[in-house]
Protein backbone atom coordinates (compact mmCIF):
# COMPACT_ATOMS: atom_id res chain seq x y z
CA UNK A 1 0.00 0.00 0.00
CA UNK A 2 1.12 3.52 -0.36
CA UNK A 3 1.51 5.37 3.02
CA UNK A 4 2.15 8.49 3.64
CA UNK A 5 4.11 10.23 6.87
CA UNK A 6 3.70 13.40 8.15
CA UNK A 7 6.53 14.13 10.87
CA UNK A 8 8.92 12.83 10.85
CA UNK A 9 10.35 12.79 14.58
CA UNK A 10 10.75 9.52 16.72
CA UNK A 11 6.97 8.12 16.17
CA UNK A 12 6.89 9.06 12.43
CA UNK A 13 10.08 8.02 10.94
CA UNK A 14 10.40 4.76 13.17
CA UNK A 15 6.92 4.26 11.96
CA UNK A 16 7.77 4.96 8.19
CA UNK A 17 10.82 2.99 8.95
CA UNK A 18 9.14 -0.13 10.71
CA UNK A 19 5.77 0.55 7.71
CA UNK A 20 8.27 0.34 4.62
CA UNK A 21 9.94 -2.86 6.13
CA UNK A 22 6.98 -4.46 6.22
CA UNK A 23 6.77 -4.36 2.22
CA UNK A 24 4.70 -0.73 2.16
CA UNK A 25 5.84 2.41 -0.06
CA UNK A 26 6.17 4.55 2.20
CA UNK A 27 6.98 8.67 1.49
CA UNK A 28 7.51 10.78 4.42
CA UNK A 29 7.05 14.18 5.12
CA UNK A 30 8.52 16.95 7.27
CA UNK A 31 8.53 20.27 7.52
CA UNK A 32 11.66 21.05 8.56
CA UNK A 33 13.87 21.08 5.58
CA UNK A 34 17.08 20.34 7.44
CA UNK A 35 15.64 17.30 8.57
CA UNK A 36 14.79 15.86 5.32
CA UNK A 37 17.90 17.22 3.46
CA UNK A 38 19.67 14.56 6.09
CA UNK A 39 17.47 11.79 5.84
CA UNK A 40 17.63 12.17 1.75
CA UNK A 41 21.68 10.94 2.09
CA UNK A 42 20.65 8.64 4.62
CA UNK A 43 21.37 10.69 8.01
CA UNK A 44 18.91 9.80 10.74
CA UNK A 45 18.82 13.38 12.45
CA UNK A 46 18.59 11.57 16.59
CA UNK A 47 19.69 8.12 18.37
CA UNK A 48 17.28 5.24 18.32
CA UNK A 49 19.26 2.23 18.17
CA UNK A 50 18.80 -0.23 14.75
CA UNK A 51 16.89 2.57 13.08
CA UNK A 52 19.62 4.34 10.99
CA UNK A 53 20.10 0.56 9.41
CA UNK A 54 16.13 0.13 8.83
CA UNK A 55 15.99 3.33 7.20
CA UNK A 56 19.17 2.94 4.79
CA UNK A 57 17.94 -0.77 4.24
CA UNK A 58 14.40 0.73 3.12
CA UNK A 59 15.51 3.62 1.21
CA UNK A 60 17.72 1.00 -0.92
CA UNK A 61 14.99 -0.82 -1.67
CA UNK A 62 13.50 1.72 -2.84
CA UNK A 63 10.72 1.56 -0.55
CA UNK A 64 11.10 4.36 1.96
CA UNK A 65 11.25 8.10 0.98
CA UNK A 66 11.58 11.59 1.65
CA UNK A 67 9.96 15.54 1.31
CA UNK A 68 9.18 18.52 2.09
CA UNK A 69 6.29 18.50 -0.33
CA UNK A 70 3.12 18.29 1.29
CA UNK A 71 0.70 18.56 -1.67
CA UNK A 72 2.86 15.75 -2.71
CA UNK A 73 2.62 13.49 0.47
CA UNK A 74 -0.81 14.04 0.48
CA UNK A 75 -1.73 13.01 -2.81
CA UNK A 76 1.19 9.82 -2.42
CA UNK A 77 -0.71 7.79 0.29
CA UNK A 78 -4.03 6.07 0.52
CA UNK A 79 -2.92 6.11 4.15
CA UNK A 80 -1.78 9.22 5.88
CA UNK A 81 -0.50 8.90 9.02
CA UNK A 82 -0.28 12.17 11.42
CA UNK A 83 2.75 12.07 13.35
CA UNK A 84 3.61 14.99 14.39
CA UNK A 85 4.51 17.00 17.67
CA UNK A 86 1.95 17.92 20.45
CA UNK A 87 3.86 19.65 22.76
CA UNK A 88 2.25 21.56 26.07
CA UNK A 89 0.74 25.07 25.77
CA UNK A 90 1.36 27.43 28.79
CA UNK A 91 -1.78 26.27 30.50
CA UNK A 92 -0.63 22.52 29.99
CA UNK A 93 -3.14 21.59 27.02
CA UNK A 94 -1.89 19.77 23.45
CA UNK A 95 -0.78 22.08 21.09
CA UNK A 96 -3.35 20.96 18.57
CA UNK A 97 -2.07 23.57 15.83
CA UNK A 98 0.38 21.17 13.78
CA UNK A 99 -2.27 18.10 14.05
CA UNK A 100 -4.75 20.63 12.43
CA UNK A 101 -2.49 21.74 10.14
CA UNK A 102 -1.76 18.44 8.56
CA UNK A 103 -5.90 18.05 8.51
CA UNK A 104 -6.11 21.14 6.48
CA UNK A 105 -3.15 20.34 3.95
CA UNK A 106 -5.31 16.63 3.45
CA UNK A 107 -8.25 18.33 2.87
CA UNK A 108 -7.31 20.59 0.41
CA UNK A 109 -5.34 18.42 -1.39
CA UNK A 110 -6.82 14.72 -0.79
CA UNK A 111 -8.38 13.22 -4.13
CA UNK A 112 -10.82 10.26 -3.80
CA UNK A 113 -11.57 7.80 -0.60
CA UNK A 114 -8.43 8.08 1.85
CA UNK A 115 -7.84 7.76 5.87
CA UNK A 116 -6.24 9.91 7.92
CA UNK A 117 -4.85 8.23 10.43
CA UNK A 118 -3.80 10.08 13.64
CA UNK A 119 -0.90 8.74 15.65
CA UNK A 120 0.38 11.73 17.59
CA UNK A 121 -1.02 11.95 21.18
CA UNK A 122 -4.20 14.49 21.16
CA UNK A 123 -7.03 15.29 23.60
CA UNK A 124 -10.04 13.31 22.94
CA UNK A 125 -12.29 15.08 20.26
CA UNK A 126 -8.90 15.28 18.06
CA UNK A 127 -9.88 13.09 15.39
CA UNK A 128 -13.86 14.96 15.59
CA UNK A 129 -12.51 18.11 15.30
CA UNK A 130 -9.98 16.88 11.94
CA UNK A 131 -13.24 15.63 10.27
CA UNK A 132 -14.78 18.98 11.12
CA UNK A 133 -12.08 20.76 9.07
CA UNK A 134 -11.58 18.25 6.20
CA UNK A 135 -15.48 18.61 5.65
CA UNK A 136 -15.27 22.73 6.18
CA UNK A 137 -12.94 23.11 3.75
CA UNK A 138 -13.75 20.73 1.15
CA UNK A 139 -17.65 19.29 1.56
CA UNK A 140 -17.15 16.35 -0.60
CA UNK A 141 -14.04 15.08 0.52
CA UNK A 142 -14.17 11.21 1.30
CA UNK A 143 -11.50 11.28 3.52
CA UNK A 144 -11.91 9.37 6.99
CA UNK A 145 -10.63 9.64 10.24
CA UNK A 146 -8.97 7.20 12.19
CA UNK A 147 -7.14 7.52 15.82
CA UNK A 148 -4.08 4.96 15.67
CA UNK A 149 -2.17 6.22 19.03
CA UNK A 150 1.31 4.99 19.27
CA UNK A 151 3.13 3.21 22.43
CA UNK A 152 6.21 2.79 21.46
CA UNK A 153 9.01 3.30 23.73
CA UNK A 154 12.17 5.42 22.98
CA UNK A 155 15.37 3.41 22.85
CA UNK A 156 13.32 0.11 21.88
CA UNK A 157 11.13 1.76 19.65
CA UNK A 158 11.51 -0.54 16.77
CA UNK A 159 10.88 -3.84 18.89
CA UNK A 160 7.68 -2.26 20.10
CA UNK A 161 6.73 -1.86 16.58
CA UNK A 162 7.29 -5.64 15.76
CA UNK A 163 5.77 -6.71 19.01
CA UNK A 164 3.15 -4.26 20.08
CA UNK A 165 1.22 -5.02 23.26
CA UNK A 166 -1.27 -3.66 21.44
CA UNK A 167 -2.66 -2.17 18.82
CA UNK A 168 -5.98 0.44 19.04
CA UNK A 169 -7.57 1.44 16.17
CA UNK A 170 -10.51 3.97 16.90
CA UNK A 171 -12.95 4.52 14.20
CA UNK A 172 -16.86 3.82 13.41
CA UNK A 173 -15.74 2.17 9.97
CA UNK A 174 -15.97 -1.09 9.00
CA UNK A 175 -14.07 0.20 5.41
CA UNK A 176 -11.44 1.87 7.33
CA UNK A 177 -10.72 -0.63 10.34
CA UNK A 178 -10.36 -3.13 7.81
CA UNK A 179 -7.77 -1.27 5.57
CA UNK A 180 -5.81 -0.42 9.08
CA UNK A 181 -5.55 -4.14 9.12
CA UNK A 182 -4.30 -4.35 6.09
CA UNK A 183 -1.66 -1.58 6.72
CA UNK A 184 -0.44 -3.69 9.56
CA UNK A 185 -1.09 -7.65 8.80
CA UNK A 186 2.67 -8.33 8.25
CA UNK A 187 2.46 -7.71 12.00
CA UNK A 188 -0.37 -9.75 12.11
CA UNK A 189 1.50 -13.23 11.43
CA UNK A 190 1.03 -14.53 15.75
CA UNK A 191 -2.00 -13.09 17.20
CA UNK A 192 -2.34 -9.79 18.23
CA UNK A 193 -4.58 -7.86 20.69
CA UNK A 194 -5.78 -5.24 18.00
CA UNK A 195 -8.65 -2.88 19.93
CA UNK A 196 -11.01 -2.08 18.34
CA UNK A 197 -13.02 1.00 19.67
CA UNK A 198 -14.47 4.63 18.69
CA UNK A 199 -12.66 7.70 18.50
CA UNK A 200 -12.49 8.96 21.80
CA UNK A 201 -11.98 6.14 23.48
CA UNK A 202 -9.01 5.49 21.42
CA UNK A 203 -7.61 9.03 22.15
CA UNK A 204 -8.41 8.42 25.99
CA UNK A 205 -6.41 5.45 26.34
CA UNK A 206 -3.30 6.76 25.18
CA UNK A 207 -3.53 9.17 28.33
CA UNK A 208 -4.53 6.83 30.63
CA UNK A 209 -1.54 4.61 29.47
CA UNK A 210 1.03 7.46 30.44
CA UNK A 211 -0.61 9.01 32.98
CA UNK A 212 -0.88 5.25 35.09
CA UNK A 213 2.77 4.67 34.02
CA UNK A 214 3.43 8.51 35.65
CA UNK A 215 1.65 7.70 38.72
CA UNK A 216 3.37 4.11 39.13
CA UNK A 217 6.47 5.90 39.24
CA UNK A 218 5.28 9.24 41.72
CA UNK A 219 4.65 6.09 43.88
CA UNK A 220 7.45 4.63 43.95
CA UNK A 221 9.05 7.78 44.44
CA UNK A 222 6.74 8.40 47.44
CA UNK A 223 7.97 5.24 48.86
CA UNK A 224 11.60 6.34 48.57
CA UNK A 225 11.49 9.30 50.35
CA UNK A 226 10.09 7.30 53.47
CA UNK A 227 12.36 4.90 52.84
CA UNK A 228 14.96 7.95 53.16
CA UNK A 229 13.47 9.22 56.48
CA UNK A 230 13.20 5.75 58.10
CA UNK A 231 15.91 3.67 57.00
CA UNK A 232 14.41 1.10 54.88
CA UNK A 233 15.78 -0.47 51.34
CA UNK A 234 13.11 0.53 48.67
CA UNK A 235 14.91 -1.99 46.50
CA UNK A 236 13.28 -4.56 48.34
CA UNK A 237 10.50 -3.12 48.92
CA UNK A 238 10.17 -2.54 45.43
CA UNK A 239 10.73 -6.30 44.43
CA UNK A 240 8.03 -7.40 47.07
CA UNK A 241 5.44 -4.70 45.58
CA UNK A 242 6.66 -6.31 42.02
CA UNK A 243 6.12 -9.71 43.28
CA UNK A 244 2.28 -9.26 43.16
CA UNK A 245 0.94 -9.85 40.27
CA UNK A 246 -1.52 -7.68 40.10
CA UNK A 247 1.46 -4.60 40.61
CA UNK A 248 4.62 -5.64 38.33
CA UNK A 249 7.69 -4.96 39.17
CA UNK A 250 8.03 -2.68 35.79
CA UNK A 251 7.91 1.67 36.19
CA UNK A 252 8.48 0.52 40.15
CA UNK A 253 12.68 1.89 40.14
CA UNK A 254 12.61 4.92 42.31
CA UNK A 255 14.69 7.73 41.01
CA UNK A 256 14.72 11.51 40.08
CA UNK A 257 11.45 12.24 38.21
CA UNK A 258 10.16 11.15 35.04
CA UNK A 259 10.93 13.26 31.82
CA UNK A 260 10.83 12.70 28.13
CA UNK A 261 8.41 13.80 25.74
CA UNK A 262 5.18 12.29 27.16
CA UNK A 263 4.98 11.28 30.08
CA UNK A 264 5.17 15.37 31.22
CA UNK A 265 2.97 16.90 28.67
CA UNK A 266 0.77 13.91 28.49
CA UNK A 267 -0.34 13.94 32.43
CA UNK A 268 -0.55 17.95 31.81
CA UNK A 269 -2.74 17.53 28.97
CA UNK A 270 -5.02 14.80 31.07
CA UNK A 271 -5.37 16.94 33.66
CA UNK A 272 -6.16 20.29 31.40
CA UNK A 273 -9.19 18.38 29.51
CA UNK A 274 -10.67 17.39 33.04
CA UNK A 275 -10.76 20.78 33.52
CA UNK A 276 -12.09 21.75 30.26
CA UNK A 277 -15.17 19.23 31.11
CA UNK A 278 -15.44 21.12 34.83
CA UNK A 279 -13.41 18.41 36.20
CA UNK A 280 -10.77 18.26 38.64
CA UNK A 281 -8.64 15.14 38.28
CA UNK A 282 -6.99 15.69 41.78
CA UNK A 283 -4.83 12.43 41.69
CA UNK A 284 -2.87 13.43 38.42
CA UNK A 285 -2.37 17.08 39.44
CA UNK A 286 -0.49 15.71 42.45
CA UNK A 287 1.55 13.55 40.19
CA UNK A 288 2.94 16.62 38.36
CA UNK A 289 3.54 18.25 41.69
CA UNK A 290 5.17 15.06 43.11
CA UNK A 291 7.99 15.28 39.98
CA UNK A 292 8.48 18.31 39.94
CA UNK A 293 9.28 17.69 43.82
CA UNK A 294 11.10 14.24 42.89
CA UNK A 295 13.83 16.41 40.92
CA UNK A 296 14.59 18.63 44.19
CA UNK A 297 15.05 15.48 46.66
CA UNK A 298 18.54 14.53 45.22
CA UNK A 299 19.51 18.14 44.68
CA UNK A 300 18.86 18.45 48.96
CA UNK A 301 20.55 15.00 49.22
CA UNK A 302 24.01 16.72 48.08
CA UNK A 303 23.47 19.74 49.97
CA UNK A 304 23.02 17.66 53.05
CA UNK A 305 26.36 16.00 52.45
CA UNK A 306 28.18 19.42 52.06
CA UNK A 307 26.68 21.10 54.56
CA UNK A 308 24.82 23.22 51.88
CA UNK A 309 27.72 24.94 50.43
CA UNK A 310 28.39 23.40 47.03
CA UNK A 311 30.57 26.75 45.75
CA UNK A 312 33.12 25.53 43.78
CA UNK A 313 33.01 22.41 44.33
CA UNK A 314 33.04 19.75 41.00
CA UNK A 315 31.25 17.34 40.15
CA UNK A 316 31.02 14.23 37.68
CA UNK A 317 27.62 13.96 35.63
CA UNK A 318 26.78 10.41 34.62
CA UNK A 319 23.71 10.48 32.30
CA UNK A 320 22.29 13.22 30.35
CA UNK A 321 19.08 12.10 28.47
CA UNK A 322 15.39 11.27 29.92
CA UNK A 323 16.06 7.14 29.75
CA UNK A 324 18.57 5.57 28.40
CA UNK A 325 18.94 4.16 24.99
CA UNK A 326 17.70 7.45 23.59
CA UNK A 327 19.63 11.10 23.02
CA UNK A 328 15.89 12.93 23.54
CA UNK A 329 16.77 15.55 25.93
CA UNK A 330 13.32 16.70 26.27
CA UNK A 331 11.79 17.72 30.06
CA UNK A 332 15.05 15.28 30.90
CA UNK A 333 15.06 15.71 35.12
CA UNK A 334 18.91 16.26 34.14
CA UNK A 335 18.26 19.73 32.99
CA UNK A 336 16.66 21.05 36.25
CA UNK A 337 19.53 19.28 38.36
CA UNK A 338 21.94 20.63 36.87
CA UNK A 339 20.91 24.16 36.61
CA UNK A 340 20.02 23.97 40.07
CA UNK A 341 23.91 22.98 40.65
CA UNK A 342 25.22 25.70 38.75
CA UNK A 343 23.14 28.07 40.58
CA UNK A 344 24.89 26.86 44.05
CA UNK A 345 28.57 27.32 42.20
CA UNK A 346 29.39 23.80 41.64
CA UNK A 347 31.21 23.06 38.27
CA UNK A 348 30.16 20.35 36.15
CA UNK A 349 31.93 17.66 34.38
CA UNK A 350 29.30 15.81 32.34
CA UNK A 351 29.19 12.86 30.62
CA UNK A 352 26.32 10.54 28.19
CA UNK A 353 26.79 7.89 25.44
CA UNK A 354 24.96 9.59 22.91
CA UNK A 355 23.12 13.11 24.37
CA UNK A 356 26.24 15.23 24.07
CA UNK A 357 25.39 16.94 21.34
CA UNK A 358 21.79 17.67 22.19
CA UNK A 359 23.08 18.55 25.77
CA UNK A 360 25.19 21.48 24.14
CA UNK A 361 22.10 22.85 22.83
CA UNK A 362 20.81 23.53 26.42
CA UNK A 363 23.71 24.10 28.52
CA UNK A 364 26.05 25.64 25.90
CA UNK A 365 29.67 26.28 27.86
CA UNK A 366 28.42 26.03 31.15
CA UNK A 367 29.41 22.31 31.66
CA UNK A 368 32.72 20.77 30.94
CA UNK A 369 31.68 18.21 28.35
CA UNK A 370 33.66 14.96 28.79
CA UNK A 371 34.55 11.39 26.50
CA UNK A 372 34.16 9.31 28.95
CA UNK A 373 32.82 8.44 32.37
CA UNK A 374 36.68 8.19 33.37
CA UNK A 375 37.47 11.72 32.01
CA UNK A 376 34.40 13.13 33.62
CA UNK A 377 35.32 11.79 36.94
CA UNK A 378 39.18 13.88 37.43
CA UNK A 379 40.00 16.03 40.00
CA UNK A 380 35.93 15.80 40.99
CA UNK A 381 34.32 15.82 44.64
CA UNK A 382 31.86 13.26 43.55
CA UNK A 383 29.72 11.12 40.69
CA UNK A 384 25.94 11.82 39.94
CA UNK A 385 24.40 9.35 38.11
CA UNK A 386 21.44 10.38 36.40
CA UNK A 387 20.83 8.28 33.39
CA UNK A 388 20.67 4.59 33.87
CA UNK A 389 22.35 3.78 30.67
CA UNK A 390 24.19 -0.05 30.87
CA UNK A 391 27.18 2.02 30.59
CA UNK A 392 27.31 2.55 33.64
CA UNK A 393 26.03 -0.51 35.65
CA UNK A 394 29.95 -1.54 35.67
CA UNK A 395 31.96 1.24 36.26
CA UNK A 396 35.94 0.76 37.33
CA UNK A 397 34.83 2.92 40.60
CA UNK A 398 38.11 2.35 42.34
CA UNK A 399 40.05 3.31 39.27
CA UNK A 400 37.61 6.47 39.11
CA UNK A 401 38.15 7.37 42.46
CA UNK A 402 42.28 7.52 42.15
CA UNK A 403 41.71 10.78 39.74
CA UNK A 404 39.01 12.15 42.04
CA UNK A 405 39.42 14.70 44.71
CA UNK A 406 36.42 12.96 46.95
CA UNK A 407 34.55 9.95 47.57
CA UNK A 408 30.70 10.60 47.06
CA UNK A 409 28.50 8.87 44.68
CA UNK A 410 25.10 9.93 44.28
CA UNK A 411 22.92 7.25 42.62
CA UNK A 412 20.26 9.25 41.36
CA UNK A 413 18.73 5.61 39.69
CA UNK A 414 19.91 3.30 42.12
CA UNK A 415 21.99 1.61 39.54
CA UNK A 416 24.79 0.29 42.04
CA UNK A 417 24.47 -2.18 45.30
CA UNK A 418 25.88 0.41 48.20
CA UNK A 419 28.00 -2.16 49.93
CA UNK A 420 29.98 -2.95 46.81
CA UNK A 421 30.27 1.00 46.20
CA UNK A 422 31.71 1.17 49.93
CA UNK A 423 34.09 -1.60 49.14
CA UNK A 424 35.82 0.32 46.28
CA UNK A 425 36.35 3.21 48.87
CA UNK A 426 32.92 5.46 47.95
CA UNK A 427 30.44 6.87 50.41
CA UNK A 428 26.95 5.86 49.43
CA UNK A 429 23.54 8.32 48.40
CA UNK A 430 21.15 6.22 46.60
CA UNK A 431 17.33 7.38 46.25
CA UNK A 432 15.42 5.35 49.54
CA UNK A 433 18.54 3.38 50.07
CA UNK A 434 21.72 3.83 51.40
P1 LIG B 1 9.00 15.04 17.25
O1 LIG B 1 8.96 16.42 17.78
O2 LIG B 1 10.23 14.23 17.39
O3 LIG B 1 8.60 15.06 15.70
C1 LIG B 1 7.53 15.78 15.18
C2 LIG B 1 7.89 16.16 13.75
O4 LIG B 1 6.73 16.72 13.11
C3 LIG B 1 8.96 17.23 13.65
O5 LIG B 1 10.03 16.75 12.85
C4 LIG B 1 8.26 18.43 13.01
O6 LIG B 1 9.10 19.19 12.16
C5 LIG B 1 7.19 17.71 12.20
N1 LIG B 1 6.04 18.56 11.79
C6 LIG B 1 5.41 19.53 12.47
N2 LIG B 1 4.39 20.03 11.74
C7 LIG B 1 4.36 19.36 10.58
C8 LIG B 1 3.53 19.39 9.43
N3 LIG B 1 2.51 20.25 9.35
N4 LIG B 1 3.81 18.56 8.41
C9 LIG B 1 4.84 17.69 8.49
N5 LIG B 1 5.66 17.59 9.56
C10 LIG B 1 5.42 18.42 10.60
O7 LIG B 1 7.77 14.31 17.96
P2 LIG B 1 7.65 12.74 18.37
O8 LIG B 1 8.42 12.47 19.61
O9 LIG B 1 7.86 11.90 17.16
O10 LIG B 1 6.10 12.70 18.78
C11 LIG B 1 5.08 12.86 17.82
C12 LIG B 1 3.75 12.57 18.50
O11 LIG B 1 3.73 11.19 18.93
C13 LIG B 1 3.47 13.39 19.75
O12 LIG B 1 2.09 13.62 19.84
C14 LIG B 1 3.92 12.47 20.88
O13 LIG B 1 3.25 12.74 22.09
C15 LIG B 1 3.49 11.12 20.34
N6 LIG B 1 4.27 9.98 20.88
C16 LIG B 1 5.62 10.09 21.08
C17 LIG B 1 6.34 9.01 21.56
C18 LIG B 1 7.81 9.12 21.81
O14 LIG B 1 8.34 8.26 22.51
N7 LIG B 1 8.50 10.12 21.28
C19 LIG B 1 5.68 7.80 21.84
C20 LIG B 1 4.31 7.70 21.59
C21 LIG B 1 3.60 8.81 21.11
Amino acid sequence: MNISIFGTGYVGLVTGACLANLGHQVLCIDIDASKIKQLAVGKVPFYEPGLSELVAKNREKGRLSFTTDLQEGVRFGEAIFNCVGTPSKEDGAADLSYVFSVAENVAKFAEGSKLLINKSTVPPGTAKSCLEIIRKINPGSEVEVVSNPEFLREGSAIRAFDYPDKIVIGTKSDKAFQIMKKIYSGRLRTYLPIVETDWETAELIKYANNTFLATKISFINEIANICDRIGADVKIVSLALGLDYRISPRFLNPGIGYGGSCFPKDVKAIVNTSKQHNYQARLFEEVIALNERQKQVIIDKIERVYNGNLSGKTFCILGLSFKPKTDDMREAPSIYIIEQLLERGANLRVFDPQALTEAKKIFGDQVSYCGSPEQAAEQSSGIIILTEWDDFRNLNLAKLRQSMVDNKLFDGRNIYEPELVREEGFEYYGMGRN
